[in-house]
C-alpha cells in the first residue's frame, strides 16, 4: 500500500518537475515554473521520508535523524542563499554541484557495502551501477571545486597546460575501464578506491585545463554531470524519482552546454579538450590601439537627448554595480520621450546563463524590449546610441576581426556599428577573458568612467 502511494507521489512529482522546466524556459511563465518545482519537491521529499520511515525498524528514530539532517542543511542553505551576492551566484551553483558529486560517491560506497544479497547478473549490474555512479560523482566533485575556485578568483582562470594533457585524460579513462573489469570480477574495494582517486584527479584536470571565455560551458557541463551523478545514485538506491530528476537535470544541462557552445562558436569536444585562451596569440595588451575618448554624464545625457534609437548592452559590470534599477529608470524616461529603447543580451554576458535577463526582470524592464544577440545585431548599424553597461568581452570586435585573439570566433554584439557608443566601466581593465578591447579606442566610442550605477544616476539627474 505504502509502496503504491509512494510510487504515485513520485509520478506526480516527476510530472511537476517537467512542467517546472517548461515554465522556466520563458520569462512570462518562470514564476509559475518555480512554483511547480517547489510543489514537486515538497511531494517528493514527503513521499521519500514516509517511505524511509515505513521501512525502518525504528521509524521514530529514522524520522528524527532525517529531520535533524534536513534542518541543519536547510539552515546552512537558507543562510547562504540570503547572503550571496547575485554576482557570486555562479560560484554558489558550482559549489552545490560539488555536493551532488560527493553525495553520489558516498551513496556508491554505501551501496557497495550493503549489496551482499545479490547474485548472478543482478549483482553484476549493481556493481557496474556503483562503479559508474562513483566515477561520475568523483569527476563532478573535483571539477566543481575547481570551477568554484576559478569563478571566485581564488585560483587564476587561466588554463592549466600540462604536457600531453589529452593523453593524460585518455589514460585516466582507459585505467578506469580496466579497474571496472577488475572490480566486477573481484568485487573488491581496492579497484573502487583506486578508480575514485583516478576520477578525482581526472575531474580536477578536466576543469583546470579549461580557461578564459570557456567557463560558461564548464558551468553548464558540470550542471549536466551533477544530474547524471544523481541519476546514477537513483539506480543504486532503486529510487525511480531520483533517476527521472537526475536525467532531467543531466539532459537540460547538456542542452544548455550545447546552446552555450553554439553561442560561442565552439565545438563541445574542443571545450572539453581544454586550453582555449592560451594559444599564445597576441591578446591586445601589447598592441597600440591609439587614444580613447572620455565623456562625462552630461555629455551622454546630451547625446541621448538627440537620439531616436538606443540599444543597451549590459554585462557583468551591471551586476557588480547593481545598476539595473537606474538603467530601468533611464529606459522608462527615454521611452516616455518617444525614444526607441531596446536591450541586446549576449548569451554569455555576466557570469551565469540568463544572468542579465534575471537582473532586468528584477528591475521590471518590459520583456518585449529585451532581445537576444542574434535579434539585435542586424539593427545596430541603424542605432543612434549604444550604451555598453559594464560589458567587455561580449562587445569585443577582436573576436570578429583578429584571428589570433584568444576569443577569436566567438560571436559578439557588433555595437561599434552604431553611430555612437558609450562604454560604462571603471577603468581600461580587461574583462573576464583577459583580452584588451579595441572598441574602447574606436572613433565613435566614448568612455564614461566610474561605477555604472552612479554614472547612470548622474545621467538621470542631467536629463
Ligand atoms: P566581462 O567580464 O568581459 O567585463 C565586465 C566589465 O565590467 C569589466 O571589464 C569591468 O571593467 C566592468 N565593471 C566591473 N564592475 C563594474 C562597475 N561596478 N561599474 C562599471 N563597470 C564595471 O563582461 P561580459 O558580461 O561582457 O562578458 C562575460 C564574460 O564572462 C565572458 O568572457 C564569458 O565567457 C565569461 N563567463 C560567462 C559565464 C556565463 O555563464 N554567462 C560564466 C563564466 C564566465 P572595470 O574593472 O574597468 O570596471
Amino acid at each position: 500500500m505504502t509502496d503504491n502511494l509512494v510510487q504515485a507521489a513520485y509520478i506526480v512529482a516527476a510530472v511537476l518537475f517537467v512542467l517546472s522546466l517548461a515554465g522556466l524556459s520563458k520569462h512570462e511563465s518562470a514564476r509559475q515554473g518555480n512554483a511547480f518545482g517547489i510543489v514537486g519537491m515538497v511531494i517528493a521529499l514527503g513521499a521519500t521520508i514516509w517511505f524511509a520511515a515505513d521501512r525502518a525498524s525504528d521509524p521514530g528514530l529514522t524520522l528524527t535523524l532525517i529531520l535533524c539532517a534536513m534542518a541543519v542543511g536547510a539552515a546552512i542553505g537558507l543562510w547562504r542563499a540570503r547572503v550571496v551576492e547575485m554576482t557570486a551566484m555562479p560560484e554558489l551553483v558550482a559549489m552545490l554541484h560539488s555536493f551532488v558529486g560527493l553525495a553520489a560517491v558516498l551513496v556508491g560506497y554505501n551501496s557497495f557495502n550493503t549489496s551482499g544479497g545479490l547474485t548472478g547478473s543482478e549483482a553484476n549490474i549493481h556493481l557496474v551501477e556503483v562503479f559508474l555512479g562513483v566515477f561520475i560523482g568523483a569527476v563532478t566533485f573535483t571539477g566543481s571545486v575547481v570551477a568554484f575556485l576559478k569563478l571566485s578568483a581564488r585560483i587564476p582562470s587561466r588554463p592549466l597546460m600540462l604536457p600531453h594533457r589529452h593523453l593524460l585524460n585518455l589514460g585516466a579513462l582507459v585505467v578506469s575501464a580496466l579497474l571496472l573489469v577488475w572490480f566486477t570480477a573481484a568485487e573488491s574495494w581496492i579497484p573502487l578506491v583506486l578508480m575514485t582517486i583516478v576520477a578525482l584527479a581526472f575531474g580536477w584536470h578536466l576543469v583546470a585545463s579549461i580557461g578564459g571565455g570557456d567557463m560558461p560551458v564548464v558551468v553548464s557541463m558540470l550542471n549536466s554531470y551533477s544530474g547524471w551523478a544523481a541519476a546514477a545514485a537513483g539506480f543504486m538506491l532503486g529510487n525511480d524519482l531520483l533517476i527521472v530528476t537526475g536525467a532531467l537535470v543531466g539532459s537540460s544541462g547538456a542542452i544548455l552546454s550545447y546552446i552555450m557552445c553554439k553561442a560561442m562558436n565552439r565545438s563541445f569536444v574542443s571545450v572539453i579538450a581544454g586550453g582555449f585562451g592560451s594559444d599564445g596569440g597576441v591578446s591586445g595588451e601589447e598592441r597600440d590601439y591609439g587614444a580613447h575618448r572620455e565623456a562625462n554624464a552630461s555629455d551622454v545625457a546630451a547625446l541621448l537627448a538627440q537620439a531616436r534609437s538606443v540599444v543597451i548592452t549590459p554585462g557583468y559590470g551591471m551586476a557588480v554595480a547593481q545598476a539595473q534599477y537606474p538603467v530601468a529608470e533611464l529606459t522608462s524616461r527615454l521611452r516616455a520621450k518617444g525614444v526607441d529603447v531596446r536591450f541586446g543580451i549576449h548569451p554569455v554576458a555576466g557570469r551565469l546563463p540568463g544572468h542579465m535577463n534575471v537582473l532586468l526582470a528584477e528591475a521590471k524592464v518590459p520583456y518585449d524590449i529585451v532581445l537576444g544577440m542574434d535579434e539585435i545585431n542586424g539593427d545596430l548599424a541603424r542605432t543612434d546610441v549604444v550604451l555598453v553597461i559594464g560589458a567587455n568581452d561580449t562587445v569585443n570586435p577582436s573576436a570578429a576581426e583578429e584571428p589570433s585573439s584568444p576569443i577569436a570566433g566567438m560571436p559578439v554584439l557588433r555595437v561599434w556599428e552604431a553611430k555612437d557608443v558609450v562604454v560604462f566601466k571603471r577603468s581600461m581593465a580587461t574583462g573576464y577573458a583577459g583580452v584588451q578591447n579595441p572598441l574602447f579606442f574606436k572613433d565613435n566610442s566614448q568612455m564614461l568612467f566610474g561605477d555604472a550605477k552612479e554614472r547612470v544616476e548622474d545621467i538621470l539627474r542631467s536629463i
